[in-house]
């Protein structure tokens, strides 16, 4: 197996778009053992988004977008954080303590940063230029999933669009969305596109003015084929209507 710090889907489709998925997978790197963890803790949302791959892939497909889909556990490093931010490299995640992030040396997390993070942002980076150079703007396309329920309390919300100052496609998505009738839909909630936290969005599209969309998922809608199925279906088809396909 590969030990490329991410995964590319359909990397040729000409769409004007490109589909991220930040914590798409749960694997740990070989030489890093299981950080000290159990098993159980690598099927656990707090190692990867459950559910977030298919959907990031299936929407690739449908689009004939490129995808660029990160292979490594966030719990190693997290691809959606600044190298100054703590939770880069989680000492604790949900309450969960991560053994093999305490007291991480400096050199560690430069380390962490040049093999995995940084080659997953040089590849996205790349198919947005490739975009650009054939004159094409491309949309940012963010896709995450979220846990049903954090520190006790149940999220209603069954999808979410999360936005920060760009509103562009953020605010048409949420109107396709509300017009499903009998779905709980979230406006920046439970999170918002934070500048200060979240690094891939506001790095790759806000700083370069393209337009953008991180969406949550909640994990229980999408923990099978068939509701991922469902899921992309009834996103895409909102996306469809707002990119006015
Ligand atoms: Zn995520």
């Amino acid at each position: 197996m590969t030990d490329l710090p991410y995964r590319l889907v359909n990397e040729d489709g000409p769409a004007a778009m490109v589909i991220i998925c930040d914590h798409a997978s749960n694997r740990v790197p070989a030489g890093y053992g299981d950080l000290g963890l159990p098993p159980a803790a690598f099927e656990r949302h707090i190692a990867w988004d459950i559910g977030a791959a298919a959907v990031s892939e299936i929407l690739a497909r449908r689009f004939n977008a490129p995808a660029i889909l990160s292979t490594v556990t966030r719990l190693l490093i997290d691809c959606n954080r600044r190298f100054e931010d703590p939770n880069l490299t989680p000492a604790i995640s949900d309450g969960t303590q991560i053994p093999a992030n305490r007291d991480l040396s400096q050199a560690e997390r430069e380390t962490r940063w040049r093999l995995y993070h940084q080659p997953y942002h040089a590849a996205i980076a790349q198919a947005i230029d490739r975009k650009l150079a054939r004159g094409r703007s491309p949309v940012v396309l963010a896709i995450h999933s979220m846990t049903p329920t954090m520190r006790g309390i149940a999220r209603p919300w069954q999808i979410a669009v999360c936005w920060d100052t760009d509103q562009r496609l953020s605010a048409p998505m949420l109107d396709a969305l509300r017009a499903h009738s009998g779905i709980v839909v979230g406006d920046n909630e439970p999170y918002s596109l934070d500048p200060n936290e979240d690094y891939s969005v506001p790095f790759h599209a806000t700083r370069r003015g393209l337009e953008q969309l991180q969406m949550e998922f909640r994990q229980d809608e999408v923990a099978d084929a068939a509701g991922q199925q469902r899921w992309a279906k009834l996103f895409g088809d909102c996306l469809e209507q707002v990119l006015g396909h």
